[in-house]
């Protein structure tokens, strides 16, 4: 099945009970048994849901991963994946990280006896001088958050192997349609569906999808245990979302392309952060292990300062000035003191992530528009 039909029809058949093409929203706390162990394979729905055992299958299907787990936010998602170790257990991040991912290794991990080091990991030789004995798992997020950096995933994977170390992708900024990491040799790939997946900026929502069932089994207990589950109706949503997901994704990449070379060229602007550019660092590996370059990218301005940088935010008309991405509208961001106000300065200012940094997730709107709309609030700067 190619990838537009697995959006539409992986593990989803018609309810058999009705016929209803849309898998119904169960929405029950408990399932009736006949006689004592009597049962459907339901019986307690923290435990399983239809409509979330649906969503899982096809979520599943999308990153061609052996089983899906969802849970009720990214950050449950990773939490699940991180409680895969072991105190002294030590994990190497990417550098320029989300930044509830960062507050939820150091803030609540890191109190385990967890240990966590940053580091640009692009760099494969970088990345083995850290590698220590006591290594167990390597985070990766590609294209990074806010930076646009690219990491090469074959790459890590390779230079890891045969080690027992877990490498574990954020695909969120990417989705399942621009690129797989687990076909790259990741072992776990976390998302959250928040944003791509639902596309439609209405739910807060979590999977991880793996790569082998013994690993899945442990996250499934996870999932049962510590019960970070999201409502059926949030599972609903989130299918719903993913029938359209190859159409808004590759929309969403053609404006970011345009936009992109309209910022680039820009008086007021004095960079822009996005793989599609030949120049960009990471452009080759983008062009290998993407279908396109993603919706997602950052700029910077002339006037270098947090003033000049709000007279943009505040004056933008179609891009909302709001956290989050991936959803049909354009947003507009400062992550300075937004999406990465947990992370301390000195730390931002060392990836680049500078005062008068403005991060955009591209919608799909009419692109003339989108620039337009760009072009008068940048034309406000003095
Ligand atoms: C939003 C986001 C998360 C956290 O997901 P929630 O659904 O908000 O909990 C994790 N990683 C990345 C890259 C994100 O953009």
């Amino acid at each position: 099945m190619k990838f537009g039909t697995k959006v539409i029809h992986a593990g989803i058949e018609p309810d058999p009970s009705t016929g209803a093409i849309m898998t119904p929203i169960f929405q029950t706390s408990t399932y009736v048994q006949a006689a004592p162990g009597d049962h459907k394979g339901y019986e307690y729905a923290r435990t399983q849901n239809p409509t979330r055992h649906v969503l899982e299958q096809n979520i599943a299907a999308l990153e061609n991963g052996t089983d899906a787990i969802c849970f009720a936010s990214g950050l449950a998602a990773m939490d699940s994946v991180l409680k895969l170790l072991n105190p002294g257990d030590e994990v190497i991040a990417t550098d320029d990280l989300y930044g509830g991912s960062y507050r939820i290794m150091m803030r609540v991990f890191a109190k385990y006896g967890i240990h966590f080091k940053f580091a640009g990991i692009g760099n494969i030789e970088e990345l083995q001088k850290r590698i220590t004995d006591k290594t167990r798992m390597i985070w990766v997020e590609t294209p990074t958050n806010p930076m646009l950096n690219i990491i090469d995933i074959q790459a890590v994977c390779e230079s890891v192997k045969g080690k027992n170390i877990t490498v574990c992708v954020d695909n969120t900024f990417a989705s399942p349609y621009l690129q797989n990491p687990l076909d790259l040799g990741a072992d776990i790939v976390i998302h959250s569906a928040t944003k791509y997946l639902g596309g439609h900026s209405d739910v807060i929502h979590g999977v991880v999808v793996t790569k082998t069932p013994a690993i899945a089994e442990q996250i499934r207990f996870l999932q049962n245990a510590v019960g970070a589950v999201p409502g059926p109706q949030d599972c609903f949503l989130i299918l719903r979302g993913i029938k359209t997901l190859h159409i808004r994704v590759e929309r969403a990449c053609q404006n970011a392309e345009k936009i992109a070379h309209f910022l680039k060229h820009h008086p007021k602007v004095s960079k822009v952060y996005y793989p599609g550019f030949s120049d960009h660092p990471g452009h080759d590996t983008a062009k290998k292990q993407m279908k396109m370059f993603g919706g997602m990218l950052s700029f910077d301005l002339v006037a270098n300062n947090e003033a000049s940088a709000r007279i943009v935010l505040s004056n933008t008309h179609y891009f909302s000035l709001a956290e989050s991405l991936g959803g049909v509208e354009s947003l507009i961001g400062h992550p300075a003191s937004m999406t990465h106000g947990s992370i301390p300065r000195e730390e931002r200012l060392k990836v680049g992530l500078t005062d008068s940094l403005i991060r955009l997730s591209v919608g799909i709107e009419d692109v003339d528009d989108l620039i337009q709309d760009l072009d008068k609030a940048l034309s406000l700067i003095p």
